[in-house]
């Protein structure tokens, strides 16, 4: 149960917002943006992920096109389907689903879309801008909302010690230069981090991405500071929950995320408004 000092962050609340005031701009538009898709193989989860992104374009006006490939489509392939996505006109943002089959370089196909079509942000044009801080990178869409999340609740963020929990290229990394950026003193910790509690208890700002069920405990977090829960686990019941101990913590005095309903529709959020800024800088150009 929540306190009264404690503040569940909304994000579901919040992701509603930013898809409504994508609705509107976007009607406003004479043509809808496009949204292309690569959808590899028969991986269950990949394929609700794309339902949900093509489900909640579609209640904004974005046009997602989804492209389906076998199992055992060859990486030329994909190549010659990127190039083509790359100079069609009518297509303003390109996403390859993750994961692909192994025998497929996701790397080489991901650096493969230009930089102003890669919606994710994960090629390395746009994490190169995003590190050196420069305001046309294109943020990948978690650590986009992880941001917003944390700007929601009005913390200022200069010199404010934020620690992640977890390096990976989609999530901590890109997160670390964002609140660098915003004059944060960021620590990253990863599986070999030793004395990760120690760190975490020092942390005025903590965004646990790690893949771990409730690793963080109410006793690792001090008081006044703000949690983001970026983990989606099940437990052996098949309930859904994060990285973080959300029950003992929201009986603290903490600002904290739900999972679900914290970053997760942030995430589908933030790719449509990639999309859809992908699309204005397009026009601009033309
Ligand atoms: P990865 O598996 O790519 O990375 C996990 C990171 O956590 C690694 O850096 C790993 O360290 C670190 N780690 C693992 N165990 C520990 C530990 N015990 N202590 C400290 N660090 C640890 O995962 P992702 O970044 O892709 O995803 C992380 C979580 O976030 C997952 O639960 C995923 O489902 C979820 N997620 C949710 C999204 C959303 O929209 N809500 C979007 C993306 C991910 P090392 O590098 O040493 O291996």
């Amino acid at each position: 149960m929540a306190t009264e000092n404690n503040i569940i962050i909304d994000g579901k609340a919040i992701a509603a917002e930013v898809r409504s005031a994508l609705k509107k701009h976007i009607a406003s538009a004479c043509v809808r943006p496009v949204l292309a898709v690569i959808l590899v193989g028969e991986n269950e989860a990949s394929r609700i992920y794309v339902r949900n992104k093509e489900k909640a374009a579609a209640e904004v006006g974005i046009e997602c096109r989804v492209l389906q490939f076998g199992e055992n489509v060859s990486e030329k392939e994909l190549f010659e389907v990127v190039q083509a996505l790359n100079e069609d006109p009518a297509v303003n943002g390109i996403i390859i689903q993750q994961p692909l089959p192994e025998q497929l370089d996701t790397r080489c196909l991901v650096e493969a879309i230009c930089p102003e079509k890669d919606v994710d942000g994960f090629g390395p044009m746009n994490l190169g801008r995003l590190q050196g801080g420069s305001p046309d990178a294109v943020v990948a869409a978690t650590p986009k909302g992880v941001l917003r999340l944390i700007d929601s609740t009005g913390v200022e963020l200069s010199g404010k010690h934020a620690v992640i929990i977890g390096r990976s290229n989609i999530v901590g990394k890109p997160l670390s230069s964002l609140l660098l950026n915003r004059d944060c003193t960021v620590t990253v910790t990863h599986s070999k981090t030793v004395g990760l509690k120690e760190i975490v208890c020092q942390a005025d700002i903590v965004v646990a991405a790690c893949g771990c069920p409730r690793l963080v405990k109410d006793d690792w977090v001090k008081d006044g500071a703000v949690v983001i829960d970026v983990g989606i686990n099940r437990t052996e019941n098949g309930k859904l929950c994060g990285d973080v101990d959300f029950d003992a913590l929201c009986r603290k005095n903490v600002r904290i995320t739900p999972v679900p309903g914290g970053v997760g529709p942030m995430t589908v959020a933030m790719l449509l408004e990639n999309t859809w800024q992908a699309f204005q800088k397009q026009k601009k150009n033309i």
